[in-house]
């Protein structure tokens, strides 16, 4: 077959190839050890303890070598975008400390946003320029099949208790001729790309994952689909040309993205790029207490798997950084300890410590680390408000502010806080009495009496962390939240 007259026939308008954007887009020029990272989501709007814990060690792996971490957004799949998602993912990251360097959240005029456009439904020009090089190299070719057609074949395979899926002999349009794809579309016939897998179901390929070592997997034999019906590409042909146009020497994801590595292989091996290297992170694991056993966090039954159950909870974000740093450095608490004063951002940061099994994310042990931290701004809380103010506004928030006044009314005439009234030390007993116990409530709700004992030693390293703030505002507000409800189960 003459694959240049397919490729014009497919792709009539796409005048630039692959050299127009290798030039466009040349190698970066970075101190030598410099890596580049990037966070690629797709727009859901829900981002997770697992993408923070990735980015987490993308950011580390980026800056502590001068390299360069950008945002780019996945949004082939229009029906998962939702609105406001990409300021969301900006705003949670930067509310842990979190920054890009480039990327999508930065205008396309801004300086450092030279490798762009960071959205990939404005990549389609670039995606089609190597679909076309594909299909001229005979690597790529339409196909036609319809779902009902499709259905058939997974039928068969469930017959011949074959694997399912679109290859080998079962792809039937991998070999139609010019004419039939010519009497197709002219035919108005709609058709998806693909690509003409040369992997064997007997090879593996090996790979260094530096997190995981060693992998071994099967080869892709799957003609997968790099161009949808609407010539939007899929998310595993877009995502290597845009980790290779944007010049990105390592990638740091979940480790759901290990079954995929053979078709990237694949992906980039026929399209001529250089691999980045990758690491596939460890799932965060509790403790299930149904079961006695371990088990990923998941979506449904886990609220702390949420981003945003940390801060409205109140948890400080430079706790949460160092509980992920300790996760994810098995020597990051050693050195933490040694050096309790330095800024985080000095530890030096190892992809390779990163652990290989399954992290324990069990939130019990937040709430320790920042529990002590915690009794802090309980008490600074305590002295900022004065304590007939916190109880007149718990009682206000409990039953209604006409019953705050009486109460104000009633403790001024107690006069329990007027320092030159004997009754003074009384009100003050009360007072504290009051703190104690809300710490003592909130610790004991909490955390295990083993683990404070352990933690008092360690938490001395975050107290420096409250820095005034808006941060440190929102954490003191959601203190006296806390204080509010437990206030209102006591009256
Ligand atoms: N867009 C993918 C996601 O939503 C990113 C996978 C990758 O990092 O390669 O998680």
């Amino acid at each position: 077959m003459d694959y240049n007259k397919l490729a014009e026939l497919l792709f009539p308008d796409v005048v630039n190839g692959p050299d127009y954007y290798e030039k466009k887009f040349p190698e970066r020029d970075l101190p030598k050890g410099a890596e580049v990272t990037r966070m690629a989501p797709s727009p859901t709007g829900f981002i997770h303890l697992g993408n923070l814990y990735s980015a987490l060690a993308d950011e580390r792996i980026a800056h502590r070598n001068g390299g360069v971490f950008y945002l780019r957004i996945e949004d082939t799949d229009e029906k998962r975008k939702v609105d406001g998602a990409v300021e969301t993912i900006i705003n949670v990251l930067r509310y842990f400390d979190i920054e890009f360097d480039e990327g999508a959240g930065f205008t396309d005029a801004d300086p450092q946003n030279v490798y762009g456009p960071y959205f990939q439904r404005q990549r389609v020009e670039i995606y089609h320029a190597y679909a076309k090089d594909l299909v001229k190299r005979g690597l790529a070719y339409p196909c036609f099949c319809t779902e009902e057609e499709l259905e058939e074949v997974r039928k068969k395979q469930e017959e011949d208790k074959a694997m399912t899926g679109y290859y080998g002999k079962y792809a039937v349009c991998r070999n139609l001729t010019l004419e039939d794809i010519e009497a197709k579309l002219k035919a108005g016939l709609t058709y998806v790309l693909r690509l003409r897998s040369a992997g064997s179901p007997d090879k593996e390929i090996v790979f260094h994952d530096r997190i995981m070592g060693e992998i071994k997997l099967p080869e892709n034999i799957h003609d997968i689909v790099l161009l949808k019906r609407d010539g939007v590409p899929t998310y595993h042909f877009a995502h290597a040309i845009d980790d290779h146009l944007m010049r990105t020497t390592m990638v740091i994801r979940g480790g759901e993205w290990l079954a995929s590595v053979p078709t990237h292989y694949e992906l980039f091996h026929v399209l001529g790029f250089k691999m980045p290297s990758y690491g596939h992170t460890a799932h965060l694991m509790k403790f299930d207490e149904e079961t006695g056993g371990k088990r990923k966090l998941s979506k449904r039954k886990d609220p702390e798997l949420s981003l945003d159950y940390y801060r409205k909870d109140g948890y400080h974000p430079m706790a949460m950084k160092v509980y992920l740093l300790t996760l994810l450095n098995s020597n990051f608490e050693e050195w933490y300890e040694k050096f309790p004063d330095k800024d985080i951002k000095e530890f030096p940061f190892s992809v390779e410590k990163m652990s290989q099994s399954g992290e324990d994310a069990q939130t019990g042990q937040i709430p320790v680390r920042v529990g002590i931290v915690s009794v802090m701004p309980i008490i600074f809380a305590s002295t900022l408000l004065s304590l007939p103010q916190l109880l007149a506004t718990i009682i206000g928030k409990g039953y209604g502010s006409g019953y705050s006044k009486i109460f104000l009314e009633m403790l001024s005439q107690k006069n329990w806080f007027d320092k030159e009234h004997p009754e003074y030390a009384f009100g003050m007993l009360i007072y504290l009495g009051l703190i104690v116990f809300f710490a003592f409530f909130y610790l004991t709700i909490t955390f295990n009496a083993a683990e404070i004992s352990d933690n008092i030693r360690r938490a001395g390293g975050f107290v420096p962390g409250l820095h005034a703030g808006e941060e440190t505002e929102l954490y003191i507000q959601s203190i006296s939240r806390r204080l509010t409800s437990i206030g209102v189960v006591l009256l």
